[in-house]
């Protein structure tokens, strides 16, 4: 059965691009059915924080990538690497190095001038028939990993096709430092080979380690799991990814008003695909998910196409569901929101024009301030001819039944008494009730408000 990790160092939020590779890891275990674990990789203590940890869950709970073991933290197993350091050991596939910084620099000094690669050269590790040196007292070993010398290492990546090594690449890898503490890439080693993990779906920053962990996984006898990397997101302008391009914490997201179902089926078309297919639910996506569609080459991250779709996601979501979540956006900018207008009523009437719940928060403000519209963008709108129709208006608003279609009735017959064209008399009624031009249709519009209100804005703005 399928087992898949994401492993995230939280030394930061989890952004755009951690976010995908969680959703495509998850995805390939829910598609099979598999098991899908949370690993924190916290062994960087100088870079890891708590808050990096919070933001983790938090971005994975708003995107509701649930995982079913986890979440597993690397600092708690430390008593586990240090026992199978030992079992390396004992075995032969590991050995102390004594060498001292200082010497490791002269020996690379010595390679570059000589013009080759610097690399560890094997001094202290044991070979048939070779005699070593004594251990100098006081210095504390470091364990290193005997690199099988020749051949190579080589596996069948599930996105990018056959990668292969050359071993004499790889130099004698340190597993753990001199007091003990094991480093990088044996701790994954070890977390992906105990928690029986059959595909290591990740960046494709990681492609240089995978000859090293393959290696130590043969060492210590485990089967080697499936590898698929993925490739980078770069920003619209093919750049690579940055604050500006939307390389920020997924939270940010919430914040700026996108919905999870519209950045989940944003993040699922990332480099990966289905046909022409552009807009799924997650269900489906975890239906259709497989490794042979993902691109090898770098996708592009595109705003307008996230925009586009959390339109969508928003004209599909319930008007109360809307109201919940716009309520608070308007609630921190000290707007009091009250009964009437109802905010999912003016949700209902916005959602098909805006791209995000922020954007609905700015449409709907407007319905619950002490409204002044612009003494400017009013005069250009209200003509001179157009005053004495709004008396006519107003008298028949205080009378006309209140919905659209009646009020809608009530504006033509008012035009139509005073000869005037549709925008002479709608216009300026919009910046009298919302302060802009822009608005939805003027009688569903008018219809929103209580009468009362829209008799008040009225007056108001004709005297
Ligand atoms: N902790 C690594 C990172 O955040 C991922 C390691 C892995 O997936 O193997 O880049």
């Amino acid at each position: 059965t399928i087992r898949t990790r994401f492993a995230p160092s939280p030394t930061g939020y989890l952004h755009i691009g951690g976010a995908r590779t969680a959703l495509f890891s998850w995805a390939y275990a829910r598609k099979h059915g598999g098991t899908f674990i949370l690993r924190i990789e916290d062994t960087d203590v100088e870079r890891s924080t708590p808050e990096a940890v919070q933001a983790i869950l938090d971005g994975m709970n708003w995107l509701n990538l649930n995982y079913d073991e986890g979440p597993f933290y690397q600092m708690r197993r430390m008593p586990r690497y240090k026992e199978v350091i030992q079992q390396m050991l004992d075995a032969g596939h590991a050995y102390y190095c004594y060498t001292t910084p200082e010497e490791l620099d002269a020996l690379r000094e010595a390679q570059r001038a000589r013009g080759e690669k610097p690399r560890y050269d094997g001094r202290w590790r044991p070979e048939p028939g070779k005699v070593l040196p004594t251990p100098p007292e006081g210095i504390q070993p470091v364990v290193r990993f005997k690199t099988p010398i020749s051949g190579s290492t080589s596996w069948n990546d599930l996105v990018k096709g056959q990668i292969v090594f050359d071993n004499s690449e790889l130099d004698d890898l340190i597993v753990a430092r001199g007091d003990g503490t094991p480093t990088y890439n044996f701790c994954v080693v070890v977390d992906d080979w105990d928690m029986g993990i059959t595909h290591v779906i990740r960046g494709d920053d990681h492609v240089n380690n995978t000859p090293r962990q393959i290696n130590i996984l043969k060492a210590l006898g485990a089967t080697v799991p499936q590898y698929a990397h993925l490739s980078m997101i770069l920003g619209d302008d093919g750049t690579k990814l940055s604050k500006r391009h939307g390389a920020v914490s997924v939270m940010q997201y919430d914040e700026d008003g996108y919905l999870p179902e519209a950045v989940i089926n944003y993040l699922a078309r990332l480099g990966w695909s289905h046909g022409d297919e552009e807009v799924f639910s997650v269900e489906q996506f975890c239906q259709w998910f497989d490794l042979d569609h993902i691109t090898p080459s770098a996708a592009q991250f595109n705003t307008e196409k996230l925009n586009w779709l959390n339109n969508h996601y928003l004209k599909l979501t319930d008007n109360e569901r809307l109201a919940e979540m716009v309520r608070p956006r308007l609630e921190v900018r000290d707007i009091k929101v009250s009964d009437s207008p109802a905010l999912s009523a003016i949700c209902g009437l916005y959602k098909e024009r805006v791209a995000t719940l922020n954007e609905l928060a700015d449409a709907a403000e407007v319905f619950y301030i002490d409204l002044h519209p612009e003494a400017a963008l009013l005069d250009a709108q209200l003509s001179a001819e157009a005053i004495p129709a709004f008396g006519d208006l107003m008298q028949l608003f205080t009378t006309v039944a209140w919905d659209a279609a009646s009020i809608g009735a009530a504006i033509k017959e008012v035009i139509g008494k005073h000869g005037l064209k549709m925008p002479k008399l709608a216009m300026p009624l919009r910046v009298m009730l919302t302060g802009q031009t822009q608005t939805p249709s003027v009688d569903a519009l008018v219809a929103l408000f209580p009468r009362e209100m829209v008799l008040a804005r009225i007056e108001k703005n004709l005297a």
